[in-house]
């Protein structure tokens, strides 16, 4: 078993920097012996510089290198803090901020370019057709960029499908096996040799019960968690069901 990757999506929370503080400390501390599995912890842009001690990523990023882009920040910038890693396409960014599947494409060759380690994200919506959407997201946020294997190799794909996202409705273990060996197929299609180095995770309503048969998969190499990584308790209590690596 390999070690598996945990990233905890803190989305628009917490309201103040003292609990940012506090809920980090608090992780941080919880999982400081636990060596089956790497945390990243994705909180708001502005307390990223203040957070030391786990890895760190990024929510979004701009496409643009720099310039007269008011209220956007660059991954050369994210970078530069020691930021590690960056979500890309989320499924709220996709809808709330109309991020296309060619916005996301230029998204990903900016965080390679500035050596950040994305998190795309890709799922269906409820009543969607998997395979299509699957195929359609991938194929294009990929574009041009998957001969670029040593750049590729940084890439972490978040199988998170938007029913599962926030509803307490997990996609199952045996569905979420599935959609990771779709996910592959596809890949290999666009290009065989990037198969190996690339991650994928799943998202979707992930809590301290069910995180344990995801990660128990070898298929499934971490998660990504929204709402229960603000409970410092229940999100340290996902990291340690990471299985002995
Ligand atoms: C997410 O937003 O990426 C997510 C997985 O959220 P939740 O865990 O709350 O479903």
């Amino acid at each position: 078993m390999t070690k598996k990757l945990i990233v905890a999506n803190w989305k628009m929370n917490p309201s103040t920097e003292k609990e940012a503080r506090e809920l980090f400390d608090a992780v941080k501390n919880g999982v400081k012996n636990t060596k089956n599995a790497e945390v990243v912890i994705c909180p708001p842009f502005i307390y990223l510089p203040l957070l030391q001690g786990l890895s760190l990523g990024a929510q979004n990023i701009s496409f643009k290198e720099k310039g007269a882009f008011t209220g956007k920040v660059s991954p050369k910038q994210i970078k530069d803090l020691g930021v590690e890693y960056v979500i890309v396409g989320h499924s709220e960014a996709r809808k709330n901020l109309n991020e296309t599947n060619e916005i996301i494409n230029k998204k990903l060759k900016e965080a390679l370019t500035a050596k950040l380690k994305p998190i795309l994200c890709v799922g269906e919506q409820e009543g969607e057709d998997k395979l299509v959407v699957l195929e359609e997201q991938l194929t294009r946020a990929l574009h041009g960029i998957v001969n670029l294997k040593s750049k590729i190799l940084n890439l972490v794909i978040a199988y998170e499908p938007v029913w599962a996202i926030g509803t307490g409705k997990n996609c199952s273990v045996e569905e979420t096996i599935q959609s990771v060996l779709l996910i592959k197929k596809i890949i290999a299609k666009i290009n065989k040799d990037l198969v190996d180095g690339v991650k994928i995770l799943y998202g979707g309503s992930v809590n301290s019960i069910n995180a344990g048969s995801y990660l128990a998969e070898t298929n499934i190499d971490g998660l990504l968690v929204g709402g229960a990584s603000l409970n410092a308790g229940e999100f340290i209590k996902i990291v340690k069901s990471a299985p002995g690596v």
